[in-house]
């Protein structure tokens, strides 16, 4: 795909903002597409990742941060393993992901954002995910109630998914990691 940047967009990069947030030097990339071909929503989005690089080592601006794979991307690693020059790719879709928050720049991508939030709620408060909570306040947050309800039994049965939250998990350094990045975005 040819991709354009304009003198406009490349003096408003955010190229800097990201590498400082993910700690990724991403000049080293070297379009190899590695990360690309492991990744399994690669096919499902108009832009993989090496795409993503690509855009922001030519100074991207915030038009990027609207990208598909921001919200399909499932944090699976692969991507950073796979680099050869070592760029953690992971850590660069977080990093675009927190500021497409901030700045309120991406166009909600289905329940996804929904998904992330009560995720993130459920280890806030429980130190660990808590299935059944995540699970009620999403289908709340859908209204899909009774969409995949047939499977609870099942799943249940197999000790997929727990009646209650765990009791090991250290919930006050979870708190204070939450609070601390609350501080440090200044939210
Ligand atoms: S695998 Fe690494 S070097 Fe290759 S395109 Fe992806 S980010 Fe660039
Ligand atoms: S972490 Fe995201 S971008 Fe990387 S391979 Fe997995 S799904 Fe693709």
């Amino acid at each position: 795909m040819a991709i354009i940047v304009t003198q406009e967009k490349a003096t408003d990069g955010i190229l800097r903002e990201v590498q400082a947030t993910s700690g990724v030097d991403l000049s080293v990339c070297y379009q190899c597409k590695k990360c690309t071909s492991g990744c399994p929503v690669a096919a499902m989005v108009k832009a993989p990742p090496s795409e993503i690089i690509r855009r922001l080592q030519l100074n991207a601006g915030d038009e990027i941060l609207d990208s598909e794979l921001l919200w399909t991307c499932l944090s699976c690693e692969t991507c950073s393993a796979r680099c050869p020059m070592g760029i953690d790719l992971a850590a660069v879709m977080d990093a675009l992901r927190r500021l497409a928050l901030d700045r309120k720049a991406s166009k909600q991508q289905g329940n996804v954002p929904l998904f992330n939030r009560v995720f993130l709620e459920t280890v806030r408060l429980f130190g660990r995910t808590y299935d059944m909570l995540m699970i009620a306040a999403y289908k709340v947050g859908t209204l899909k109630l009774l969409n995949d309800t047939e499977k609870f039994p099942a799943m249940l049965k197999k000790r997929k998914i727990a009646l209650f939250p765990t009791l090991e998990a250290d919930r006050k350094t979870v708190r204070r990691i939450f609070k601390k990045a609350k501080q440090n975005r200044g939210t």
